[in-house]
Parts: structure tokens; sequence; C-alpha cells
């Protein structure tokens, strides 16, 4: 009797299946919307393939558990959205696959919403095998969310993200008061392609909550996703919640950290951080309450301070919400922790943050500091910091005695490609054994890799260019890596030249060409990069003032400039910029190197930024071996505000020579720059050299430089109420009359 019901509804269930799923194939935005009206539990509406421009997608219904309303591709990887397109999901146990965002830019401020309007949000929901590429808004100051998650219960898996450039976090889950709280979301099998550093906050990759909300507990998890170059900001994953879950996640090369900024009761768990010694690459920074940090595996982390391999941070005495809470009750164990800077505790105390951790352990990890260096650095009072059980390779002074025991460890790298003790005595000690790091086929849509990085410069055609030949059509007939390679011989060019690629414009080899440039030489507008070598630029005839290479708002995503053997003669002292970068933009690196400059205004420009919002214009500026006379300054270097979220700018500048220039009272200036490294430079009858530190805790050091009829160089602080920080020394000052 009991036998025969079950089978009869189970034969109902599955006769009214088959009779209303249906496939619902459309092929144009006006059919789409009848089928979302139309579409029961069951139903699959399927997208033909191609492009479709312009789509903003609003896909709402109720489906049922097990019978979900699905939004795909007639074939996955082939349905390309572009131009101004997104979607948004509203009601229950709807599914979207297949899709491409990609060739343009959310017209609102998020790309994939899981809700439809601040009403109807999505419940138990996914996005599965869905692709966001470079589907960045232009301006790299306007923001946007990629994917934003609401309600709960909501999976977002298996899909591929990269290549944002803009402001504003790539996922994020959104917890506002008045929507549900306990939002039990997953995030899993995603890969989080290269995000390159935005030079402000918001650049995280992962955000779970804010801070207003931060004491309640998402419930989220955030597993095997594979987060690849995602630098960001200091904030890789920005956990401002509680009750989440951070496990098995596998981080190459990411500037930045996970870190547990808002919320109690997180577990970051077995995840693996190999950073390759690549700066500012980071692990976990704890803060709040009942944080558990274990089984992890960080192995060529580079990162100091707030980006070291594990941080743990002072708090502030009652503090507001949005500031820091005291750490209490953290457990940090059976990690390992090798061939990294730094393990950092009582991080960032300071006179604000003086509420240092308390209740806490760090117990049974393993600890092998970067080239026989110890590791462990404390900013302030560390006792609430109970250290038992941990070994740590023996280093020739160490910070911590009891709980860190010193003693040979020798390594070996185990068959899932981590390094382990040789010793059976350490079994206990350091990762478990049983990691899986996640693999790259496991993660995102496996019909998908993103397109190869773009060409670097000089990989293309060298094209052989005459001086009689005209230099702006043989820009525009380039292709993105290529060169032109000029003869000896004099080149006019009478209007600026329009990049949009990557390419290299060099003198051939025993060459000496002469660009008369008469209204500014370059502008780079997009996508591009520049890079010149062994030629002349005489701007000595030059009309108007401007720069010689103006970088347009707009452009993106992030480019570069370098500038080898290069002589640049200008119309006179305080005319004519070298580069000059409009607000908004973004250089990963500007390099001068065996380079001369004469008779110009500021030789890099880089003050475009005036809003004290911590924007910057270029992470790395690298100069070398090069000389400067009656220049206006070297460079003008300025990030302004007080933000903590960046790693640069770094600033370097070495083997070169300054004479008669400056204004203003500096004849270089960088200011809020995190690194700065000026050594073995001469400056004569010039201004001063003047560092300005305003945020974080800037590495300056001004060494072995010589100063003839010129100032001492100076570093002022903005917001440090000590005496200035940083380096000066082994500098030569004659007497300044
Ligand atoms: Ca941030």
């Amino acid at each position: 009797m009991l036998l025969r019901a079950a089978l009869t509804i189970a034969i109902g269930a599955s006769t009214a299946h088959a009779a209303v799923a249906r496939d619902i194939a459309v092929a144009d935005q006006v059919q789409f919307k009848a089928a979302v009206k139309a579409a029961k539990p069951g139903d699959s509406i399927i997208l033909a393939d191609g492009e479709w421009r312009d789509f903003q997608i609003a896909f709402t219904g109720t489906g049922a558990a097990g019978k979900p309303i699905t939004l795909t591709a007639q074939t996955k990887g082939k349905v390309i959205l572009t131009g101004q397109s997104n979607l948004r999901l509203g009601g229950r146990h709807l599914v979207v696959s297949g899709l491409i965002f990609r060739g343009g830019a959310s017209p609102t401020d998020q790309i994939i919403s899981f809700r439809r309007d601040s009403k109807t949000l999505a419940f138990d929901s996914r996005v599965t095998e869905v692709v966001i590429d470079g589907y960045s808004k232009p301006d790299r100051r306007a923001e946007d969310i990629w994917v934003a998650l609401y309600g709960t219960g909501n999976r977002v898996d298996h899909s591929h993200f990269e290549g944002k450039t803009n402001a504003g976090v790539t996922l994020a889950v959104i917890r506002r008061a008045g929507d549900p709280l306990d939002n039990r979301h997953r995030i899993d099998h995603n890969y989080f392609g290269p995000r390159p550093p935005l030079g402000s906050n918001g650049g995280e990759t992962i955000r779970i909550g804010t801070s207003e909300e931060s004491l309640s507990a998402s419930n989220s998890i955030v597993e095997r996703n594979i987060f690849d170059r995602t630098s960001g900001e200091v904030e890789i994953v920005s956990i401002k919640s509680g009750g989440n879950i951070i496990r098995e996640n596998l981080v190459l090369e990411s500037q930045g950290a996970f870190v547990l900024r808002h919320g109690n009761g997180n577990l970051v768990e077995r995840n693996i951080f190999l950073g390759k010694n690549v700066p500012d690459t980071g692990g976990v920074r704890v803060i709040n309450r009942d944080q558990i940090v274990r089984g992890n595996y960080f192995e060529g982390l580079a990162g100091t301070s707030f980006k070291s391999a594990i941080s743990v941070m002072n708090g502030v005495p009652n503090s507001v919400i949005n500031r820091y809470h005291q750490v209490a009750n953290a457990q940090i164990g059976n990690n390992s922790i090798i061939d990294s800077a730094r393990i950092t505790l009582a991080a960032g105390a300071d006179a604000e943050r003086s509420a240092a951790p308390t209740g806490s352990k760090f117990e049974r990890n393993l600890i092998v500091g970067a080239k026989g260096q110890d590791p462990f650095r404390a900013e302030g009072e560390i006792a609430g910091i109970a250290l038992s059980g941990n070994v740590e390779a023996k280093v020739a002074k160490p910070l911590l005695g009891a709980g860190v025991e010193q003693r040979e460890v020798k390594l070996e790298r185990a068959a899932n490609g981590l390094l382990y003790p040789t010793d059976p005595a350490l079994a206990a000690v350091g990762a478990p054994r049983d990691l899986k790091p996640v693999k790259r086929e496991e993660v995102g849509a496996n019909w998908y890799r993103g397109n190869a990085p773009e060409a670097a410069f000089g990989t293309g055609t060298t094209r052989p260019l005459a001086a009689s030949a005209s230099l702006a059509q043989a820009v525009a007939g380039t292709k993105a890596g290529d060169t032109l390679s000029l003869a000896t011989g004099t080149y006019d060019v009478t209007t600026p030249l329009s990049f949009r690629h990557r390419l290299t414009i060099a003198g051939a080899k025993g060459a000496k060409p002469v660009l008369r440039v008469a209204a500014g030489f370059a502008r780079i507008e997009g996508g591009g990069g520049l890079q010149l070598e062994n030629l002349a630029i005489d701007a000595s005839k030059l009309s108007g003032d401007g720069a010689l290479i103006a970088v347009d708002a707009g452009v993106a995503p992030n480019y570069s400039v370098t500038l080898d053997r290069v002589t640049v003669r200008g119309p006179g002292k305080g005319r004519l910029d070298g580069i000059a970068m409009a607000p908004g933009t973004f250089a990963d690196d500007v390099t001068i190197a065996n380079s001369d400059f004469t008779d110009m205004g500021v030789v890099v420009a880089a003050t475009g930024e005036q809003q004290p919002k911590g924007w910057y214009p270029m992470e790395r500026l690298t100069i070398s071996d090069s000389r400067f006379a009656r220049v206006a300054m070297v460079a003008d270097l300025l990030r302004k505000g007080t933000d903590e979220s960046t790693f640069g700018p770094w600033f370097a500048m070495s083997g070169s020579s300054v004479a008669d220039s400056g204004r203003e009272g500096a004849s270089l200036r960088i200011s809020g720059a995190q690194h700065a490294d000026i050594t073995q430079n001469s400056f004569a009858g010039s201004e001063g050299i003047l560092v300005i530190h305003s945020v974080g805790a800037p590495e300056t050091r001004i060494a072995s430089n010589a100063f003839a009829a010129t100032p001492a160089p100076r570093i002022e602080e903005l917001a440090w109420k000590g005496p200035p920080r940083g380096v000066i020394s082994g500098n030569i000052v004659e007497a300044h009359p």
C-alpha cells in the first residue's frame, strides 16, 4: 500500500514535469520579455547565439526547488552581451548560465545584480558559467560592482571575472538594513583573473557587507576559487560581516590580503597563497573578535605591514563601527608561513589604535622566513597573544622566545606542490598534508579563457621609416607591440600623434633621428603605451606650452611609458612639461633611463588628481642615469588624502644629475608616495628635494646624494605626529649660499 502510493506520486511528478518544462528560444529583446512573462518552473529561456547589444536584461520569475527557471545561451560562450548591457535577477529559483559580457560597460552601477529593484530581490538563485571580461567603465573613477549579491541562498560559481580597471568591488554581498542579513550565499569555483592596481580604495575583488551591518552574520561561503593577480588594492577579500567561511581558495601573485575588516566569528581555513615574491603580496589580516585562521599555507609573500603573510591588528578603544575593533579570542593555528617577509603582530599600533590584541592564540604554526630572516614584527604590546607549539627555522636574533621553538627545518615539496618539513616530529606543526590546491580546470567556465595578455613592447613587427616619411601615417598603420625604427634625419611632428595601443619608436642602431616637434609630441588615448628609445626630440621652437606626452582622460586600461636614451630640448625653463597625466588615468610604470632633458617645465607632471580621495597617477615612477638642466622640476608626484588602501605609488631615482632647476622650493617633489628611494644623484644650483608623507607607513630613503649650492633634502609629515620618518644618510651637502 505504502509502496504503491509512493510510485504513483513519482509517476505523477514525472509526467507533470514532462508536460510543462519547455525550451523557449528567443532571438530579440521583445521575444525575451514575452518569454520571461510566460516562463513556468522548469522552463529554459534560450538566447540565440550572437551579439546582443545594449541589452538590459530583467530576468524575473518564480521557479521551484529542483525546477528553476533558467536563462541560458543557445551555445554556451556564443552569446555575447556588448555595449551598455547588464543583468538583474528578481524572484526565486532562477538560474543564469553561459553568457559573456565583453566589449562595453554597464550603463548602471552594477553588471549582474541579484535584485530586480529595491523591492524585488533574488533568492535561491544561481549565476553559473558566466564571463565578465574587461567590461569596465572607461573612466577609472566611475564606480560599479560587477556582481552584486542580495537576498539569501544565492550562488555564483564556475564563472570568470577578469580585467576590472575601474573603481568598485568585483563581487560584493550587499547587506542593507531592512534586507535579509543571514545571506547564506555561496561563491565557489570561480576564476578571478588579473585585476591591476586601481590606485585608490575600491579595488577589492570580493567584499561581504559594509561596516554598518557588520555585527550581524552573513554566513556566506567563499571556497575553491582562484584569485590570479587580483591586485586592485590592499584588500583582495574584505570581510565586513560575521559567520563567513573562506576556505580552500588559491591566491596567486596577488597584491593585498584577505582582510577580516569588520564583523566577528569568521573562519579562514585551508587557503593557499603563493606570492612568488611579488611586492605587496600578503595573506590574512585579522581584526575583531573570534576569528579563526587555521590550516592555511603561505609561500613567497613579500608584503609587509598590513600586507604581511599574517597580521594581527591593534584596535581602537571603544571603536566606532567603521574603524578598528580590538582583536579578541583570535585563534591562529597550524598555518605554514614559508619564504615570506613578515608576520606582524599589533599591526598599526599608534595613538588611535592603542587596544592590543587580547585573549588570542598563535599555535603550532610553522615559520620559515625569507632569506633566513626573522619575519616576526611587533608594532605594539603582544602579551594578549599566547604563543605555543610554533616552530621557526632558526634565525640569528629571534624576536619571540617562549612558544616559538628555534630549530633546523628542512623542507621538501610534496605531491600537492607545497612544502612540508621532512622531520616526522613536525607532523603536527604547520598546514595539513591533505591540502589540495584548486586546479585551473576546476574553476571558471570550461569553455572560456581570457585573451592572451596584450602584446608587450617590442613583440610585434619592426617597421623601418625614412626621415621623409610621415610619422603620423606610420603610427596609424601599426599594430600593438610594433616598433617604428627611425633613420638619421629630421622627422617633423606638426601636431601631436595619437597612440591607442602599445608602440615603440626607436632610432635604428647607430642612427641619430631628431623629432622636430611644433606643438606637443604624443597623446596617449586608450589601451596605449609608448616606448621611446635612442632618439632626440627638439621642441625648442615649440609654440605655446602644454606637454610633450599627454595622457588623455579616460585612458584605460593601465598604460605605461618608457624613455630610454632620449634627449629632449625644450623651449625654455618652466615651459612644456614632459609627461602629463589627466586625472583618472593610471600607469603601471613610467620609466626614464639614460636620458637628457633641458629647458623645460616639469618632466613628469603627475599632479592632475587634486581630490583628497587617495587617487594617484601611477604605480611606479623610476628615473635612472639621466640628466636634467634648467627644468622646473624633475618630477612632481601627488597622492592626496589619508586612505590606506593602496600599495603605491613607488618612486625611485638614482644615478642622475639635476642642475639649475626647481621652482616653488623644490626641484623634485614626491607627495604621498608609499616608497621613495633617492640615491646617488647630484644636484647643483637647484632647489632641493621635498618628500611629503601623508598616509600609511611610507618608506623613504634619501642616501648618498650630493648637493652643491642646493638645500639639503627635506621630509615633511602631514599626519604623523612624531619626527619625520625615513632615512636621510650619507648625503654630501655643500654650503648653501
Ligand atoms: Ca578597501
